[in-house]
């Protein structure tokens, strides 16, 4: 068994360690000053920037296929490359990506949805969750009626990321309310100026969703994503793109998270001696550092089953559930050893706090995790053996 890395991987994550330190690490004191002041850390051309600079070095649409000038890599190296960006707060992520059902656009929505995505001069949002379907999604109930041929959608979608900012939204619909899901939903590509409003939803996070508002709103029958009826296949297929990736940007906040306690834990002398010494301490460094590392071999074992085109859905909902209740645990446990310091908005770590939170919640909190893990077990889909049997 190897776990070690190939020198290509290895290059590649270490240019990605460089750009974090050098490019976005430094920004962090401004980023946390402006959300002091109810702005957003770095504006959306600060971003720009910085996805520019990654690009004039060739690193461009990590994930997205050579045929639309990505990069095409592996799960494994995508996994590796959210890790590294995760040790910043700053909600970085390189260009030259588009959502991965775009791809079944036909060539006239290529051109005008898929490529502008890609070159990052258009801006998706992807809406399934309504106020009354959450962790199920088959409760939807926007509609989609024909009208000669156009579609006109009503309906009210919620906590849609980046649906503030987006000019156009995957949004998904029941077209055949006999059918439901099975056959009756239909994905729609509705831009902003066909009429839907969104509205911001102030969360615990720095970044706030979006509730969608669709009132009478029009969409051509050109705008179909896919074939009509087929829409939920492709929502599920979007929420399982990659949920390894969340967990392991996770792995990146444990690691600064606890590198920085430690830090804290050598010079903050109490009693005559560094709190470093103690036990109670001590023993929070080590089960922090031994979760992380169970975490980090979790993530990257179910990247690696994607790459190998197994399915991984077991491995990827256990590498979620665990991300999300251990790096919340693990952020507690420093910012205890940071003591007051850590409470404060001069460190970033009461942000990850709030932040890491959501990792329990959103694509499929805990419960549906843990739902979905012990009925894979329960029906025999899978060996309590795991991947080796
Ligand atoms: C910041 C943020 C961003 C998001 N971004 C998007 C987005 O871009 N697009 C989008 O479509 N959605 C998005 N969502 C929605 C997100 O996916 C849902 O919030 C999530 O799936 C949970 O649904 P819910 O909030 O309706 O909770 P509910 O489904 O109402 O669940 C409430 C509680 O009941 C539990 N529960 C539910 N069913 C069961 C069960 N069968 N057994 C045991 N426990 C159960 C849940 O785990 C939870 O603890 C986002 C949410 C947030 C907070």
């Amino acid at each position: 068994m190897d776990f070690s890395l190939s020198d290509t991987e290895r290059e590649t994550r270490n240019w990605v360690r460089t750009f974090v330190q050098r490019e976005i690490m430094p920004l962090e004191p401004l980023a946390l000053r402006r959300e002091r002041n109810h702005q957003p850390g770095l504006t959306s051309e600060e971003m720009a920037e910085l996805r520019h600079k990654a690009r004039q070095s060739g690193f461009w649409g990590v994930q997205t296929p050579e045929e639309y000038g990505g990069m095409a890599l592996s799960a494994v190296m995508t996994a590796l490359i959210e890790a590294e960006l995760g040790r910043s707060f700053i909600p970085f992520r390189f260009g030259g990506y588009a959502d991965n059902i775009l791809f079944h656009a036909n060539d006239e929505q290529k051109a005008e949805y898929l490529l502008p995505t890609i070159e990052g001069d258009r801006v998706s949002c992807f809406a399934v969750t309504e106020p009354g379907a959450g962790s199920d999604a088959t409760a939807i109930r926007t509609t989609a009626r024909r009208d000669g041929s156009d579609w006109i959608i009503n309906g009210e979608k919620t906590f849609i990321t980046g649906g503030n900012e987006a000019d156009f939204t995957m949004v998904f619909a029941i077209t055949d309310a006999d059918k439901g899901v099975n056959g009756g939903v239909t994905c729609f590509l509705a831009d902003r100026d066909m009429g839907w409003k969104s509205e911001y939803i102030d969360t615990m996070g720095e970044w706030g969703p979006a509730a969608l508002i669709f009132d009478e709103v029009r969409v051509p029958e050109r705008n179909v994503l896919g074939e009509v009826g087929q829409g939920f296949a492709l929502a599920m297929q979007w929420i399982g793109r990659g949920r390894y990736l969340l967990p392991a940007r996770a792995i990146g906040a444990c690691e600064r998270l606890i590198e920085m306690a430690m830090e804290h834990a050598r010079n903050r002398v109490t009693f005559g001696e560094p709190i470093a010494e103690r036990q109670a301490i001590q023993w929070m460094v080590a089960d922090s550092a031994t979760e992380l590392e169970a975490l980090r071999w979790l993530v990257l074992s179910a990247a690696w089953q994607v790459d190998q085109g197994l399915d991984s859905r077991q491995a990827q909902s256990m590498a979620k559930l665990y991300g999300g209740v251990r790096a919340n645990e693990i952020v507690d446990r420093m910012l205890q050893i940071h003591g007051g310091m850590g409470y404060t908005r001069e460190l970033p770590i009461e942000r990850w706090y709030r932040e890491l939170r959501l990792l329990r919640i959103y694509e499929g909190t805990d419960e549906i995790q843990r739902r979905t893990i012990s009925r894979n077990l329960l029906k025999g889909h899978v060996s309590i053996r795991g991947l080796l049997g």
